[in-house]
């Protein structure tokens, strides 16, 4: 039987995180490598309950997610659309390495199996969280799970980044 008020369901679990390096590069303004935690939450809010008495499966969120933060642990993340690093892959040593030149000549290079390369403008939480939100959606679809089928009208991503 369809529910009239939404639900909301908030997903945050220990093993939803990631280690990972970075610096926030803008004109101007380049901040020093460093590392942080990461942690994921994902918040859902759906129109109804499904017959099978759910809002959603939440171990297909949950798998997707801990998959993802897996993926993305341990590496230093490359905004490859970033308009003030130059970013070149480069070989050196006979292996494939990004090497980033910032607007103060500072040089970084990495071997490009340490990148985690993202097409974002800014390694900062905010658009790592909206990326989060296409490759969720995506693993999700890969699983046949169509959010908008099961009644789910949002999903939100938070990305904190824990001392
Ligand atoms: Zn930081």
């Amino acid at each position: 039987m369809a529910h009239a008020t939404p639900f909301e369901v908030h997903v945050q679990k220990e093993d939803f995180k990631f280690n990972a390096s970075h610096f926030v590069a803008f004109r101007g303004y380049r901040e020093r490598i460093h590392g942080h935690n990461y942690k994921v939450g994902v918040r859902l809010i759906g129109e109804r309950i499904q017959d099978d008495g759910y809002l959603l499966d939440f171990g297909d969120v949950k798998k997707a997610v801990r998959k993802l933060c897996k993926s993305w642990n341990e590496y230093f993340i490359c905004p490859l659309l970033s308009d003030v690093i130059r970013i070149e892959e480069v070989d050196l040593s006979g292996a494939p390495h990004m090497q980033l030149t910032c607007e103060d000549n500072s040089l970084f290079v990495f071997p490009k199996s340490d990148c985690l390369c993202l097409p974002i403008s800014h390694a900062t939480t905010e658009e790592m969280s909206v990326y989060i939100w296409w490759k969720v959606r995506d693993m999700l679809k890969d699983n046949d799970v169509d959010l908008s089928k099961r009644g789910i009208r949002t999903m939100e991503i938070t990305v904190q980044e824990a001392v």
